[in-house]
């Protein structure tokens, strides 16, 4: 039995987070402030529509990519006076590849971009593009150097490479020592504000000190960048200064997520809630998960154009892991693959190899001209860490997120080592399997997230029913003395939903089944070619046309397209629908629309991700 669980605020979980996360810190269970860990790369294979994804962004992306031409060259000549490349961000991802994939490709590639940047590096420790007289206060040379200590660091971490470790820390000294001569009212009135400007270097600065436990790097976190005193308000609008970027913004939220790990205090939670509160309370979420226009936060839910910035999608998803972590809320597992599914993936061709800045839900898609810059960089950064996102350890067992094929190994109980698989063709049906093969019979809580929209979810365990009521938005616990063999079935039950549009999407409805959104590719209904673009969101769907989804290899093999009735646009007169028309997934390249008129509003529902809400 399932029982809705839509009443509850998302300010609860942040109470919940404010209490439990600083209490959980002192509880002496290995685990810090966090209630679940992440598996390590190599722990971890995973197959269906995420590890195609990650297949694809290797073999015909990274693999195919030409560093030597496009990224390594203005490194060496470091002849510019500002410019942007994302080195350290490419690296980062190839060694997280290399981690995972173990492909001598990946790790060839990975050692010679790491050879090159510290062949590169000057002996003050500087690493960057840009001529001397412009170091450090040219723009984004400080936002370069963060991301490439950051690389080098991950190289370390992953592949032992002490030369690594030292290059990562001639190049954060070079920074701090420095950054005393950077004027007072530094980028203050520019066209990027000071905190944009440095995207990601307290995280790279807090990730260093807790690798070295070097106090260097933590002072310059928290008195020089004043980490913890940060405490702007949503800026909605692209203002002078940009302050209201949400990639620069969200990656701040993540540092300070971090050093509450390290000294908890719920002051280092505040404005991760007011960046959920602004997303799921006012409007701020689009229906795909991305988040914002033209790089900044919006409440207006305007489709078109530059709507959610890959790297903003990418650090929401890592916000919501590390809120996961921080204190098991289910929620935020909701929100990973409503995102995945939707805004990451649609930020890549299907076939891998090209990337987008921006994933409308109306109009056309386009994609990044280069291999450079921020967005591909984190695309493939944020790909690279998914494996970690499927399965997390327990302090005692284990607890499943996401659904996938996947396998991983990991301790559970006292030290008993466990194997896990899982198979399923989510999220085309709801049906997973997991059998669980620990080295010897142990007891221990094997915990399955229950999506807030999959009421009436059942879970057996070996062909019996789990004892317990199946809640939605929660883990389902399930504990007992698991022997080798033991099978675990979940069923997750996939009805359509006709979610409702908010602000300009007022009216309307989008249509979803599981993590899944679905939208109108008018290349895949001809009948459509008469009609302009902005009409198609004017086409009234019939829901009792909704039927079984058809088998569609437009996004990815395997994949789904369901065949739905709709009347043009208006509301259509006739009894009868005008048109028979496929949709498909969202990541559709030729997606054009995804919000339609509905006869009858009294059969749309809100969507679940923003239960609760307060207005
Ligand atoms: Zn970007």
């Amino acid at each position: 039995m399932s029982t809705p669980d839509l009443a509850e605020p998302i300010r609860t979980h942040l109470m919940f987070l404010l209490v439990a996360g600083a209490t959980c810190y002192f509880g002496g269970n290995g685990f810090g402030a966090d209630v679940m860990r992440p598996l390590g790369l190599r722990d971890v294979r995973v197959g269906g529509e995420i590890g195609r994804r990650i297949e694809v962004t290797i073999t015909n992306n990274l693999l195919v990519l030409d560093a030597d031409r496009d990224f390594l060259p203005p490194f060496k000549a470091k002849s510019a006076d500002t410019g942007y490349i994302g080195l350290g961000k490419l690296i980062d991802a190839t060694v997280k590849f290399a981690a995972y994939s173990g492909d001598p490709r990946v790790d060839a590639l990975r050692r010679h971009l790491v050879a090159e940047t510290i062949q590169a590096q000057e002996a003050d420790g500087y690493i960057g593009l840009l001529a001397a007289p412009h170091r450090v206060r040219g723009m984004w040379d400080v936002h370069e150097m963060g991301y490439l200590i950051f690389a080098l660091l991950t190289d370390y971490q992953y592949f032992g490479e002490e030369r690594s470790l030292t290059a990562a820390r001639r190049a954060a000294d070079y920074l701090v020592q420095r950054w005393p001569t950077l004027p007072a009212d530094w980028c203050v009135g520019t066209d990027v504000a000071p905190h944009v400007a440095v995207t990601g270097l307290e995280r790279t600065m807090l990730a260093l000190n807790r690798q070295t436990g070097d106090g260097a790097y933590l002072d310059f976190t928290l008195k020089t960048r004043q980490l913890p005193e940060w405490a702007l308000p949503i800026v909605v609008g692209r203002r002078q200064g940009i302050e209201g970027h949400v990639y620069a913004y969200t990656a701040r939220c993540l540092a300070q997520l971090e050093l509450h790990r390290m000294q908890p205090n719920p002051r280092l939670l505040r404005q991760t809630e007011r960046a959920l509160d602004f997303m799921l309370q006012h409007d701020g979420l689009h229906i795909t998960g991305g988040t914002g226009q033209c790089e900044i936060w919006t409440d207006d839910q305007d489709g078109r154009g530059d709507l959610g910035e890959t790297c903003a999608t990418a650090y929401q998803l890592r916000v919501y892991d590390s809120l996961l972590r921080l204190n098991g809320d289910a929620r935020m597992g909701d929100l990973i693959e409503r995102t995945l599914f939707n805004a990451l993936f649609a930020a890549q061709s299907p076939d891998g190899r090209r990337l987008r800045y921006f994933g409308p839900t109306e109009g056309p898609r386009a994609y990044w001209p280069t291999d450079t810059y921020c967005c591909p960089c984190n695309y493939r950064r944020i790909v690279a860490e998914l494996p970690a996102m499927v399965f997390y350890r327990t302090a005692a067992g284990l607890a499943v997120n996401l659904y996938t094929p996947a396998e991983a190994k990991l301790a559970v109980g006292k030290d008993v080592a466990l194997r896990v698989r899982q198979e399923t063709d989510y999220p085309n049906t709801g049906r997973v399997r997991l059998w669980l093969d620990p080295a010897r019979p142990v007891k221990f809580p094997l915990q399955l997230r229950i999506p807030l929209w999959a009421r009436g979810a059942t879970v057996t365990v070996n062909g019996k029913a789990a004892a317990g009521t199946v809640r939605v938005g929660a883990f389902f616990v399930v504990t007992r003395e698991w022997k080798s063999g033991d099978e675990v079935t979940l069923d997750l039950p996939m009805a359509w939903r006709l979610v409702k549009g908010r602000q300009r999407q007022a009216g309307r409805v989008a249509l979803m089944r599981g993590p899944q959104v679905f939208c109108l590719n008018p290349a895949q209904n001809p009948v459509l070619a008469k009609l302009d673009g902005t009409e198609l969101g004017y086409l009234a769907i019939d829901p009792a046309s909704l039927g079984t989804p058809v088998p569609s290899d437009v996004v990815r093999p395997g994949g789904l397209a369901c065949k739905v009735s709709f009347w043009k646009p208006g509301f259509g007169l006739g009894n009868k629908a005008d048109y028979e028309l496929t949709l498909t997934e969202f990541p559709d390249p030729d997606g054009k629309a995804t919000y339609f008129r509905l006869r009858d509003f009294s059969v749309a529902a809100e969507d679940e991700l923003l239960a609760g809400r307060d207005r």
